[in-house]
């Protein structure tokens, strides 16, 4: 993908995956290369704070590689189409539009406006893709002629359906059989389908708004789980190495994209899956009738930073339930508060005589494990935590000091937790310490060019006895 990729990857992680159920080593279609896919919002309201635990799930993996040598390719989408509720009738977009009295477009143009906000505020790394369903209309269409052609899809009043039965691995993600779903139908059955099973790939209807005129008739649109095979084979590729997403994505939405996309390709379509569980609010659910749907937004304006707030949402293992709360917050805020401190004591450290060279690396070895071991943060913020007592009762200077504020970098690369800095500075700081590791291991190649990029944009390197100092064509410099 990148031919100018310099490493190979280092870090090599287990993952639970939902498809084989059990831990497997992460291997990819090609080698250091991975494609992942991520189910983004439907944009018709502000993404709450519970989809935000699904999305930062995403921007850990994503931190996580590359800092781990991956090269990575990243593609969230943005539904702003199609997505049915199956019991109350409707297009989620369409239902908030005749709510507010305004047309879905507008809804979804404000929404996702909102959306990359809270991206940027609760630092996601911005995914290299961010497609948006009705941008995809055209691979939508060419995938259900593909399936039509193929035999797993019919037509019966304009409708297009998928049908399950011409796809006997129908339920290898979810474990349901076709013949319990029969059964277990409770919703009004569709009387045009074959099987109650079978799912809307298209839909006519004159009275929709956001509708398209293609070769499947006038007055169509896509079926939700048709929008996601559609987008991620086109940007990525007929194999995924990655697809994530919440628990409730699993059945039927992540079964469906599994069925069509093979039935149309012939070809394995992701390789691992990865499900979040879910965010629950005071120990109980979390729903807009309950009034605890907190957006991000909601959480800042009760004075807590987003950076608390990121921390909250990643501190727990993404295959437990997480029960966010106040006093959570609070402890977030401790929690960042002595990293801050610790940090400022190694920094005034670092200007002092060497001691203590080489007492990072152990607890580094550590937290690196912790996170390969299916992303387990928990274990990883303990290792973190216990590296910081036994740092204090250390003599640390110089040289050990500065280890240890290159490992502190470390770990804001892969959580983002890091102090507030200005949102340049911290690119800046960021590359200097990925340059400063190179150096670290030999690789000269390695530092050269990212000192070439630095300079690229007016930034200095300087290699003191105190570690690197950089400053810039228009005054700034680093903090320490
Ligand atoms: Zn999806």
């Amino acid at each position: 993908m990148d031919a100018t990729r310099s490493s190979s990857p280092w870090l090599l992680p287990r993952f639970w995956n939902t498809l084989s159920k059990e831990t497997q080593p992460l291997e990819t279609t090609e080698p250091g290369v991975v494609r992942m896919y991520h189910c983004g919002p439907t944009v018709y309201q502000r993404p709450t704070i519970g989809n935000w635990r699904s999305f930062l799930l995403a921007d850990l993996l994503r931190r996580l590689l590359e800092w781990g040598g991956w090269d990575v390719v990243q593609v969230m989408n943005i539904t702003d189409v199609g997505h049915f509720r199956e019991n109350e009738g409707g297009d989620k977009m369409a239902h908030e539009a005749d709510a507010l009295g305004e047309s879905p477009w507008e809804v979804a143009e404000r929404v996702t406006t909102w959306f990359l906000e809270d991206m940027d505020r609760l630092r996601m790394k911005r995914p290299h893709h961010l497609p948006r369903a009705t941008d995809y209309i055209p691979s939508m269409v060419e995938l259900v002629e593909r399936l039509l052609k193929s035999g797993h899809a019919y037509e019966v009043e304009e409708q297009v359906y998928f049908s399950v039965s011409a796809f006997k691995e129908y339920g290898v993600l979810s474990g349901n059989k076709v013949e319990d779903l029969i059964a277990g139908a409770r919703v009004e059955v569709d009387e045009r389908k074959r099987h109650p099973a079978d799912f809307a790939l298209w839909k006519t209807d004159p009275h929709h708004v956001m509708k398209w005129e293609t070769t499947l008739g006038k007055d169509g649109f896509p079926g939700w789980h048709l929008e996601c095979s559609a987008m991620a084979l086109s940007l990525l590729g007929e194999t995924l190495d990655i697809h994530t997403g919440g628990e409730d994505l699993v059945f039927p939405h992540h079964e469906c994209e599994i069925a069509q996309s093979e039935a149309a390709t012939g070809k394995l379509y992701c390789r691992h899956w990865l499900h979040n569980r879910f965010l629950m609010v005071d120990g109980g659910k979390m729903g807009k009738s309950l009034g605890n749907a907190y957006t991000p937004e909601d959480v800042i304006r009760k004075g807590y930073t987003s950076r608390e707030l990121r921390f909250a949402l990643l501190r727990g293992h993404y295959r437990q339930p997480l029960n966010f709360t106040w006093e959570g917050m609070e402890d977030a805020r401790g929690f960042l508060s002595r990293l801050d401190r610790f940090q400022e004591e190694i920094v005034r450290l670092a200007e002092t005589e060497d001691k203590g060279r080489g007492i990072v690396f152990p607890i580094r070895t550590a937290f690196i494990e912790a996170l390969e071991n299916d992303l387990d943060v928990p274990a990883a913020l303990t290792v973190l935590m216990d590296g910081i007592r036994t740092w204090r009762a250390t003599s640390l200077g110089g040289e050990g000091a500065r280890e240890v504020l290159s490992f502190l970098g470390e770990v804001d690369d892969v959580l983002g937790i890091g102090p507030e800095l200005q949102e340049e500075d911290r690119e800046i700081d960021r590359l200097v310490s990925k340059r400063e590791r190179a150096r670290k291991r030999g690789d000269w190649t390695e530092a050269d060019r990212i000192r070439e990029i630095l300079k690229s944009q007016g930034i200095e390197v300087e290699d003191t006895p105190h570690g690197p100092q950089w400053r810039s064509d228009s005054g700034g410099g680093s903090p320490r």
